[in-house]
């Protein structure tokens, strides 16, 4: 199997012993990181556990290494992916100001 082929298997979504866990960090406003409280920053994660993440990708040799342990950590439930982002916890100021218009 190519990676393409992989990754499409993986189908990009967390593993289901982690959906209850996650769907409440995130109800929470805090990052899915097992036993983190910490404020949601990015990715599902707090800022800690972004950097840690995203410094971990940088480290890696190329795209591919990267990719393939990017969907990784996104099926084992540790990071979100980049489409399903649910880290804006409040409505935009603008939205607000329209509807109370
Ligand atoms: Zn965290």
């Amino acid at each position: 199997m190519n990676l393409g082929q992989r990754l499409l298997a993986k189908s990009l979504s967390a593993k289901r012993s982690r959906r209850g866990a996650i769907e409440e960090a995130l109800a929470k406003g805090q990052c899915i990181f097992p036993n983190c409280e910490c404020e949601l920053d990015r990715r599902g994660l707090c800022k800690t556990h972004a950097n840690e993440f995203y410094g971990e990708l940088r480290r890696l040799p190329d795209d591919e290494a990267r990719a393939e342990r990017e969907m990784d950590l996104i099926v084992a439930g540790l990071v979100l992916p980049a489409y399903g982002q649910r880290t804006q916890r409040r409505a935009s100021s603008f939205d607000q100001a329209m509807k109370a218009g």
